[in-house]
């Protein structure tokens, strides 16, 4: 079947940490017109709830149940997604290292997993989204138009993750090495894990951002999607 020119897409972003997935969904989907929705957001949210009602992290029961009576919001703005948990704005505090290593321990669970993958499937059904994560490729939407795997030097990946610290009045130096391990352990945790790991979808492209600008991996992306759009 012809699909129509004007069809909208469904662009899945996946890769690990600090390979610059956020700020290129958000400048593509601007770009595009299109919704960006960033999944690990709702893995944080689920997190934050987890440390405030004071639940393990293993707990896997408990955490659905929680992740079930959770209402999560993503709403795409300039800076990325504005995060709504049960009606509360939590967009800054989800960004911080107890949730941020709490989401990686929480998203670990298949239960968990599968009550989100089914909620993100809801939010893009019908396209225009640009959807980053780490198994939107692989689980979410195995059928996205496109799908980019991107990547980079851990190294790099680490600095990234420093500066955008320094931009928000971090103390830096005290905390860089604590960082870095931290960064490791999730990557770790994420790659290994039994349900979902992170990988790269079959027929994705994968694009290393070690050497490349944000412009040039925007650059690079939007040539992808021009290609599948004249193609479709
Ligand atoms: O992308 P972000 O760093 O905000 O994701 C936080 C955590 O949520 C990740 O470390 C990962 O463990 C988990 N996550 C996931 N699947 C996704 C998105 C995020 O398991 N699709």
């Amino acid at each position: 079947m012809t699909e129509s020119p004007s069809r909208k897409l469904i662009i899945a972003i996946d890769g690990p940490a600090g390979a610059g997935k956020s700020t290129i969904a958000s400048r593509l989907a601007r770009k595009l017109g299109y919704i960006n929705l960033e999944s690990g957001a709702m893995y944080r949210a689920l997190a934050l709830k987890a440390i405030e009602w004071d639940l393990s992290f293993d707990d896997e029961a408990a955490l659905l149940k929680a992740a079930e009576n959770a209402r999560i919001q993503l709403e795409p703005s300039m800076g990325g997604n504005r995060v709504l948990l049960d009606g509360r704005d939590v967009s800054s505090r989800i960004r911080e290292r107890d949730v941020t290593e709490a989401a990686s321990r929480v998203s670990v669970h298949p239960q968990v997993r599968a009550l989100m993958v089914a909620r993100q499937r809801e939010m893009g059904t019908g396209g225009g989204v640009v959807m980053e994560g780490r198994d939107i490729g692989t689980k979410v939407f195995p059928d996205a138009d496109l799908k980019i795997f991107l990547d980079a030097d851990p190294v790099i990946r680490e600095q990234r993750r420093l500066d955008q610290q320094k931009i928000r009045g971090g103390s830096v130096p005290d905390i860089a090495a604590d960082m870095a391990a931290e960064l490791r352990a999730r990557d770790q945790r994420d790659r290994t894990r039994a349900s979902s790991p992170l990988v790269a979808a079959s027929d994705a492209v994968i694009l290393d951002s070690t050497r490349l600008s944000e412009d040039d991996v925007l650059g690079r992306v939007e040539e992808l999607v021009r290609e599948k759009m004249e193609r479709s």
